[in-house]
């Protein structure tokens, strides 16, 4: 397994959801507009905006801690049933904590 590959996709992944974050958070930040029928709109989008960064920050964390588990040596190892996560999974999930059969077994991805 090509460590390294994953290792840089984890931090331009990282580096990609922090840049979008600061994004949010800018627009997040912008004075509600004065115009009442604006400022409901510009509520929506808020809510909306909050619930991506939200998910941003999980999967910042989630792909940290992908990370710590290259520097372990644990990365790609189930970590229910320690078997090796295949490589394609991991390339569509880069912080896959657990392998295939045991994230369906669990019901889909775990949540952290
Ligand atoms: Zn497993």
């Amino acid at each position: 397994m090509d460590l390294e590959h994953f290792e840089t996709r984890i931090n331009d992944r990282i580096t990609e959801l922090a840049d979008h974050l600061q994004r949010i958070k800018k627009d997040l930040d912008q004075p509600l507009l004065a115009d009442l029928n604006d400022q409901a709109i510009d509520l929506e989008d808020d809510e909306v905006l909050e619930g991506i960064g939200q998910a941003h920050q999980q999967e910042i964390r989630l792909l940290n801690a992908a990370l710590t588990r290259i520097e372990n040596g644990t990365y790609g190892v189930c970590q229910t049933c320690g078997d090796p996560i295949s490589e394609a999974r991991l390339e569509a999930v880069l912080y896959a904590p657990v392998c295939k059969d045991c994230a369906a077994s669990a019901g889909g991805e775990r949540r952290q």
